[in-house]
């Protein structure tokens, strides 16, 4: 499941693209799949979005946004607003590239570019609102954004299993399990240990794991978790790799689960105090 620096990667892909997506008129939408459009013009997608030009992306935890604007007679501000959840990916191809079986939303754009949202599970959406607040209102923040006073005063809030309490969007936004498991090991912190037993020195720790972990991450392009992005070059530690030897001690990497999420730490740097 794509996490903050895998969504980073596509929203660089998109902005850095020779010609970039910010610029771009939209011609025409064609919603393959109606179940992955979402938000306040659902019903009028193709109407409302057909001569917008996408400006700024920005990305907030897993969640991409885009601003669309209209100019001239009728000027006008919207939001797309994309989660690709599970196998979401947005693409921005040659408009004669056709569309694949699992492309649910193609928008025809000017230069002879389409922007495809391709998601062969479904669960991704695709909201078009008036404010991103629509959406991401109940979103801690961005957790590359945080610093170590809020991260401190965050955490002091809970009385929570670490592991938990990291993969809540509401806490931070953009950890999943991947790295959550990366930043809990690089901090030596056991996953199952309460945040409010966490000594000053830990929390140091942890929310320093978690800048480095996530910017190398993003540096990385991601990870490629199951041939999922294949571009990404980020080198797990532990997640995925139960049984196989501890990159510092070379202990076997241990998998328990934890809230429902298969957990991967080593016994020995992550002990349980
Ligand atoms: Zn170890």
């Amino acid at each position: 499941m794509p996490e903050l620096p895998e969504v980073e990667s596509v929203l660089r892909a998109l902005r850095d693209s020779t010609p970039p997506l910010p610029g771009r008129l939209i011609r025409d939408a064609n919603i393959l799949s109606n179940v992955v459009v979402a938000g306040d013009y659902s019903d009028v997608f193709n109407d409302v979005v057909a001569g917008m030009i996408f400006s700024t992306i920005s990305r907030h935890g897993k969640y991409l946004i885009f601003r669309l604007i209209k100019l001239c007679s009728n000027p006008r501000e919207l939001f797309l607003v994309v989660h690709l959840r599970m196998t979401g990916r947005l693409f921005l191809v040659p408009q004669e590239q056709a569309v694949v079986k699992h492309t649910r939303l193609a928008l025809t754009l000017d230069d002879g570019l389409a922007l495809r949202f391709d998601d062969p599970r479904k669960f991704g959406r695709v909201w078009l609102v008036d404010d991103p607040a629509k959406v991401i209102s109940g979103l801690g923040p961005d957790a590359l954004t945080v610093n170590q006073e809020i991260f401190r005063s965050k955490i002091s809030v809970y009385n929570r299993q670490i592991k938990p309490l990291l993969l809540d969007q509401s806490f931070i936004a953009g950890i999943g399990n991947i790295y959550a498991d990366e930043s809990l090991y690089r901090a030596g912190i056991h996953p199952l240990t309460s945040s409010s037993s966490l000594s000053e020195l830990q929390i140091e720790r942890l929310h320093s794991a978690i800048c480095e972990v996530l910017s190398e991450a993003v540096d990385d392009n991601g990870a490629n978790i199951d041939g999922v992005f294949s571009e990404g070059d980020f080198v797990v530690s532990v997640y995925g790799r139960q049984d196989k030897p501890c990159p510092k001690c070379g202990s076997p990497i241990v998998k328990i689960r934890v809230g429902q999420r298969g957990t991967h730490f080593c016994p020995v740097c992550q002990p349980f105090t």
